[in-house]
């Protein structure tokens, strides 16, 4: 590991004063669950790192019936996972913390760490860069073992999987993340903090380099909302998943009234499927419905060459979650 200045702010003002205007400069540092290998393996090599743990107005969760959820970014997955407003009202958020990864590394990984953390893409993660580039420019991925690549948005020149699984479930719920810079607070819709990149400097999030996450917003959900999460995993161990569905449904009696449905580990954005939102939508759930929901999620679909089996694992996972949602969804 490369020498590196360390920095321990109490302000969230002192922290991104501390950042730098250039990737590289400096990095945040929370959990350390996935900078602390990036750093080891010479993929990102800050020279300093700013840490954001005694950052106090980062920490905290609340929940008020009218106003929803407010998460601060360094609460960790373990402490989401076990919150009882959030099993009640939001128990897919609780659940996909409570799946990611192991009880150790739950632990330490934070929430706001979670939504930052970097692509598992094996050329990325062995020097190769983002965009896994050969030296013709010509994409490694495309040429190369693509099995864990993405399916949905690869038209290049990004082809890996954005790695958060639990960010499916807060897009579903209508999170929005809250960001702080040198110009104050910056507030988006969760979904919109997912990028595509297109060229070799550019990151896969809607995150300035002298910005950070300070909390995540998760508004009420309508009286009788239905919520289910799927993963598709190749064991019960702790790995990503192959694919996920997260589902929310607002719900008119039996009928759906809408739909969210969002996938990862398909894309390399958290996946937000209105063609399935559209194909459940003032139907009710049954066996044909979900199956048509999900092909209609993977309808345009592009296996890379090695990763076709994402495709019908995802159309299963998307079926498997509307199904569980109308039947009452996660408890
Ligand atoms: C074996 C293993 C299995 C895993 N399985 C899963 C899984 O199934 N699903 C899943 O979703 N995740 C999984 N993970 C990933 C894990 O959840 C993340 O590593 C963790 O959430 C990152 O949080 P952290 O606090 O440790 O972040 P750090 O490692 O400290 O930071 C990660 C990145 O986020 C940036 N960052 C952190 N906090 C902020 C902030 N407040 N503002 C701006 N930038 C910030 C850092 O600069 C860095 O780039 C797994 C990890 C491991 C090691
Ligand atoms: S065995 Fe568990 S605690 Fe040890 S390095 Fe692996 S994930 Fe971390």
């Amino acid at each position: 590991m490369r020498a590196f200045e360390y920095t321990s702010p109490k302000q969230k003002q002192q922290a991104v004063g501390l950042l730098g205007q250039q990737w590289n400069d400096a990095e945040v540092l929370a959990g350390g669950s996935d900078l602390l290998a990036l750093m080891k393996d010479d993929i990102v090599h800050p020279k300093r790192l700013v840490n954001v743990k005694d950052v106090q107005e980062l920490r905290g969760l609340s929940f008020t019936p009218s106003r929803g959820l407010r998460i601060g970014s360094l609460m960790t997955l373990f402490e989401i996972s076990e919150d009882a407003q959030v099993k009640e009202h939001y128990p897919i958020l609780a659940q996909a913390a409570g799946d990611a990864a192991s009880p150790q590394i739950r632990n330490v990984a934070t929430i706001g760490g979670n939504m930052c953390q970097r692509p598992r893409c094996w050329w990325f993660r062995n020097g190769f860069g983002l965009l896994a580039m050969g030296p013709n420019g010509k994409s490694l991925v495309v040429a190369g073992d693509n099995r864990h690549h993405a399916v949905l948005g690869n038209e290049g020149p990004a082809y890996f999987v954005s790695p958060s699984s639990v960010a499916p479930a807060l897009i579903a719920y209508n999170a929005r993340i809250r960001l702080f810079g040198p110009k104050g607070p910056r507030e988006i819709p969760l979904e919109k903090f997912f990028v595509i990149p297109k060229s070799e400097n550019e990151r896969e999030h809607d995150l300035r380099p002298n910005e950070i996450v300070t909390d995540l917003i998760v508004p009420a959900q309508p009286s009788g909302a239905k919520a289910s999460h799927y993963e598709v995993r190749q064991k019960a161990a702790f790995d990503w998943p192959y694919a996920t569905a997260s589902v929310v449904l607002d719900m008119n009696g039996g009928t759906v009234r809408s739909a969210r449905v969002v996938m990862s580990h398909v894309a390399p954005i958290p996946w937000v499927s209105n063609e399935a939102a559209q194909a459940v939508a003032g139907k009710t759930i049954s066996e044909q419905t979900a199956d048509a929901a999900g092909a209609a999620a993977l309808a345009n679909a592009k296996s890379l060459g090695r990763n076709k089996h994402k495709i019908q694992l995802a159309r299963v996972a998307v079926k498997r979650a509307l199904l569980q949602a109308a039947k009452g969804g996660q408890a």
